[in-house]
């Protein structure tokens, strides 16, 4: 079946603050040699409706406040040409969009009108049931962190070091 995206110039990739999980991190640093910080972020909160689970709760200046680990993007740094350059090891919600956790085609998808009926067609990404999996891991870490608590750096050394240990995705 024709790829939706072959017609599009990745605007997803261009405009969206790209939230991953740190097994996606951990996945990416292994097969690219690049540190946590050259490509991910943990990103102060500012959007309305975020999926609680993933936000993680970090000191600074005495102050908590919410951060969600993300892709430096606009652009993101791993596009070349209009096309994702690591395809085949991109973090797992790059590989199920426009569908979200539920299987479903996200309302408001940034794709062109052709693209988006042809993503309903075909359905979700197989690798939808490893993204659930991922996510319901990150959530617990998640949860451990907020129990916890840190500097923002202290946080992306805990990520990266409990996702190594666990090891999966
Ligand atoms: S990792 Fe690939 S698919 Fe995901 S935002 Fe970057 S270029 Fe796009
Ligand atoms: S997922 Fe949608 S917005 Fe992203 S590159 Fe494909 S068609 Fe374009």
């Amino acid at each position: 079946m024709l790829n939706p995206c072959s017609a599009c110039s990745a605007d997803c990739c261009k405009n969206y603050v790209i939230t991953i999980t740190s097994f996606d991190a951990v996945r990416i640093m292994e097969r690219t040699g690049k540190g946590f910080s050259e490509f991910a972020v943990l990103e102060p909160l500012r959007l309305l409706n975020f999926d609680n689970d993933t936000v993680l709760e970090c000191y600074r200046g005495g102050l908590r406040y919410d951060y969600v680990l993300a892709l430096r993007s606009h652009h993101c740094l791993f596009l070349k040409r209009d096309r994702c350059s690591i395809r085949s090891f991109a973090p797992l919600v790059c590989r199920i969009y426009p569908h979200t956790e539920s299987g479903q085609v996200i309302g408001g998808a940034r794709c062109p009108m052709a693209a988006n009926a042809l993503f309903r067609l075909k359905g979700a990404d197989r690798s939808l049931p490893n993204y659930r999996k991922q996510l319901g891991e990150y959530r617990k870490l998640v949860a451990e962190w907020n129990r916890k608590r840190g500097t923002v750096a202290e946080c992306a050394r805990f990520l990266v070091s409990r996702s190594r240990k666990i090891g999966i995705f």
